[in-house]
């Protein structure tokens, strides 16, 4: 099957000059879904991963679907001030200004070994502050999937700088 022709491309969106990919026609096609999921899962089956940590918002999605998958717990990494118990913290930069990403401070136990799922990877930003945030409540991060890679934003080189391993299903190149 091919996955990438079920994510729908919107030029201009949500400014001029942005591409962007949209993957809710993957997530709304049944085995477009279960297949992402599937792929998504196969590195780590049977692996020492204790927990999936999936990004606000569409990383829930997708993360939710990978740890019921392998059996194992989910943890969110939610925009600033969505969660309701003690939190820590991480801001990164945007294009223009920045953002702030939260974690429950236990939501994570030391030697935890995490996997991280987000939609797409762009230049790194959310996910770097997100390998921060887990690294900081003491778990160990072990990898980070995403559906979609747009190589030329450096967000998988940045995070291989950082020693977490990237996979990707797709890339689109030029953006
Ligand atoms: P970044 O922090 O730059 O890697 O941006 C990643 C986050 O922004 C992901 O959660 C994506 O959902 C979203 N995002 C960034 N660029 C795009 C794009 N061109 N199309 C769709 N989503 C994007």
């Amino acid at each position: 099957m091919d996955l990438k022709s079920l994510v729908r491309t919107i030029p201009n969106y949500p400014k001029d000059g942005i591409m962007f990919r949209d993957i809710t026609t993957l997530l709304e096609h049944p085995a477009g879904f279960r297949r992402t999921v599937d792929e998504l899962v196969q590195p780590f089956a049977g692996s020492s991963i204790t927990r999936v940590a999936g990004i606000e918002a569409r990383g829930f999605i997708l993360g939710g679907a990978v740890a019921h998958q392998l059996s194992i717990g989910f943890v969110a990494v939610r925009k600033k001030g969505k969660l309701p118990w003690q939190t820590i913290s991480v801001e990164y930069e945007l294009e223009y200004g920045t953002d702030e990403v939260e974690i429950h401070i236990d939501s994570v136990e030391a030697g935890d070994q995490i996997l991280i799922i987000d939609d797409l990877i762009a230049t790194g930003g959310t996910a770097a502050a997100s390998v921060q945030l887990i690294r900081e409540v003491g778990g160990e991060v072990v990898g980070a999937s995403f559906i979609v890679d747009l190589p030329d934003l450096g967000g998988r080189a940045r995070l291989e700088d950082m020693g977490v391993p990237v996979r990707t299903l797709m890339s689109f190149e030029g953006d």
